[in-house]
């Protein structure tokens, strides 16, 4: 691609496309993922053959990954989506805590004495600042007494795409199950503002309490 250089041109870790390749498979088969892949005009990282590889080696761009979501969104709908991206963000959240030193650290001791809102607040902006080098796209995390927020800008999982809810289902997954790996607990995350929807940022909340069980 020509765009290399700009930040959107910057290349995504292969594991990522194939967390994604494996849920499409898992979930509509896999000539639903090469017909994906065809659809898309980006055949060359899939055409039936070998899957990407599971590793962190340089893969498509971020561009290229935001044509392949809207392509997916387009072909396979919202609904069809959801399930896909939600599976993907957790498998390439379980994927970073092992293999990112920044995320492995928080498994320490001096992490499991925390307040559990310190431990939020602080896996929330280590994996925010994961995905921020990952997709080369502004993330910010901040709480309130309405809960916690990571706020996306120039958000890569929606662009080029428009909706009428909510469609970034992929960090819905990622921040969920950061926060379940700190802190032992399901807590609500939902996106609350989506650019797809006219939204000036994407913006996901986590709830202050967790669900009930
Ligand atoms: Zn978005």
């Amino acid at each position: 691609m020509s765009d290399r250089a700009t930040p959107a041109g910057q290349q995504v870790p292969s594991q990522v496309l194939r967390q994604v390749c494996d849920s499409v498979i898992d979930n509509l088969g896999e000539r639903s993922l090469r017909m994906l892949f065809a659809q898309s005009g980006l055949q060359h990282y899939y055409n039936g053959g070998a899957l990407p590889p599971d590793d962190d080696t340089p893969s498509m761009t971020v561009t290229e990954l935001s044509h392949l979501f809207a392509t997916a969104f387009r072909i396979f709908g919202e609904r069809g989506m959801r399930p896909i991206l939600l599976r993907a963000g957790r498998t390439s959240l379980k994927h970073f805590r092992e293999s990112n030193k920044t995320l492995a650290a928080l498994a320490g001791a001096a992490f499991k004495v925390l307040p559990t809102d310190a431990k939020i607040k602080l896996v929330l902006s280590r994996s925010a600042k994961i995905a921020e080098e990952l997709l080369h796209a502004p993330h910010r995390t901040y709480d309130t007494d309405a809960g916690f927020f990571v706020e996306i800008s120039a958000c890569p999982y929606c662009a080029g795409s428009q909706a009428e809810q909510p469609i970034c289902f992929f960090p819905l997954g990622f921040y969920g199950e950061a926060i379940r790996w700190a802190t032992g607990a399901t807590y609500p995350v939902e996106e609350v503002e989506c650019i797809a929807q006219g939204g000036k940022h994407c913006l996901i909340r986590i709830g202050r309490q967790p669900e009930a069980v």
